[in-house]
């Protein structure tokens, strides 16, 4: 059979890819700080940190180091009778970066798993408290938690999703109010929002176990960003019907907004948080769920129907968890650099916003978005999103629209006129592809 130049001759069956219609892969021999060295010679500037993960730049040497040292030493154990230095003193470093009272961490391997593990620990939470009823669970609009089954039911329904519907429990969702620069809606936005919840409540208020948010920053549905004082405000709310909040930051944790993480710069603390992605520098696989005191007081008990029974194979990896504790070093170190993105993220996007190319801008700390302003007889559609995608990668920059969003987020070791080039180049490919005529 003759194979199309959209058909490679390779068994790999891609993530979010329509295989007939995909373009060319392009194959990466390389990578070091923010740049993809491909086999033909080409060098790429990974301006979405490879899918939100790379932390701190690629081949990172301190944690490339700490993987290998950990690898000769001790590769893997089982997780049930036993523990390792690497994961007690990971557990140890997440919990003194955490707000109290969350103090107890749950290791898992991915983000989606990082997410089953809290909505299932928050829904036997109340069944080991001899509550019954709590089997409901509030989510957001456009939230995003994941590929699994509990993870996808407890998202936005979208087009990824909607094939799965049968087989997804039912979330009840609330507006997200989502703001950016020059929005005056801003204030109505959240209170319906709350109004919105306020309803929910009082028809099922006591039936809900849990809410989950990504906190601060919608990450998949287009970096949608809410307003910090806003989370407090949702809290209140919950917690007057004793409904436990998870917040999911795969993607916001380890300094994403500014903050190591969004429950900090929210001055909010929820019962559970996920944490995966960028917690091994971008290195390895790895996933925790941290909860209160109180939670896993819930669980400790004589009655073996208390236990939480929930595992995976590679459950605290002891490589993964070296990687992990030599990231955070550096993450220390980075404090200040986070600032300074942030700033670079301000001032790029004000001159761009001038070009009259892109509209609703929006940052917080590291990352940095906007929609792609469409002329008045101008549809967006799909193809427009591959023709984006191919500008950038011809211009040597990895940028992946989400939808008409353009969205930023680049490991923290990009220097200024790095991130600079990647704003003209937005300037440059928005202008040629005309989407504002
Ligand atoms: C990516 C992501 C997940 C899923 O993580 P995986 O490791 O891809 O399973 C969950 N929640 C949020 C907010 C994410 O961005």
């Amino acid at each position: 059979m003759k194979k199309t130049p959209n058909q490679p001759d390779s068994p790999i069956w891609l993530p979010y890819t329509q295989m007939k219609t995909a373009l060319p892969q392009l194959k990466v021999k390389s990578a070091k700080g923010v740049y993809l060295h491909l086999e033909d010679g080409r060098k790429i500037m990974d301006c979405i940190s490879s899918w939100w993960v790379i932390l701190h730049g690629h081949a990172q040497k301190e944690i490339a180091q700490a993987i290998s040292n950990q690898a000769k030493n001790l590769e893997q154990v089982i997780s049930a009778g036993y523990t390792h230095q690497p994961a007690e003193d990971l557990a140890q470093k997440l919990i003194d970066a955490l707000p109290r009272p969350l103090s107890r961490v749950f290791f898992s391997d991915n983000g989606s798993t990082a997410v089953e593990v809290a909505l299932k620990i928050a829904f036997q939470y109340w069944k080991n408290l001899g509550v019954t009823n709590r089997t409901r669970f509030l989510c957001f609009e456009g939230d995003y938690h994941g590929d699994t089954i509990g993870a996808m039911s407890a998202a936005d329904k979208s087009a990824f999703n909607d094939v799965f519907s049968e087989l997804l429990f039912p979330c009840d969702q609330v507006p997200f109010p989502f703001t950016f620069k020059e929005d005056e809606t801003a204030d109505q936005k959240e209170e319906k929002a709350l109004e919105r919840l306020d309803e929910m409540l009082k028809i099922n208020g006591s039936n809900y176990a849990a809410m989950i948010i990504e906190p601060l920053v919608q990450g998949a549905c287009g970096f949608r960003i809410c307003r910090t004082e806003f989370l407090s405000r949702l809290k209140e709310k919950l917690q007057a019907y004793g409904i436990l909040l998870i917040f999911d930051e795969v993607m916001t944790g380890f300094g994403r907004t500014g903050e190591i993480f969004a429950c900090i710069k929210a001055n909010c603390v929820p019962d559970i948080i996920c944490l995966s992605k960028g917690i091994t520098g971008g290195f390895l696989p790895l996933g925790v769920s941290v909860c209160t005191e109180e939670i896993y007081q819930a669980f400790y008990a004589d009655d073996p129907k208390k236990t939480f029974y929930h595992g995976h194979s590679y459950t605290a990896n002891p490589i993964c968890c070296a990687a992990s504790l030599a990231s955070f070093e550096l993450l220390q170190k980075t404090q200040a650099k986070l600032k300074k993105i942030e700033n670079w993220h301000r001032d790029n996007l004000d001159e761009l916003s001038k070009s009259g190319l892109v509209e609703k801008t929006r940052f917080m700390g590291t990352i940095a978005a906007m929609d792609v302003k469409l002329g008045p007889n101008k549809e967006y559609s799909p193809k427009d999103t591959r023709s984006i995608i191919k500008a950038f990668q011809d211009k040597g920059f990895l940028i992946r629209p989400l939808g008409n969003t353009i969205y930023i987020l680049p490991p923290y070791c990009i220097v200024e006129n790095e991130l600079t080039s990647v704003y003209q180049t937005i300037g440059d490919v928005l202008g040629s592809l005309r989407f504002h005529r």
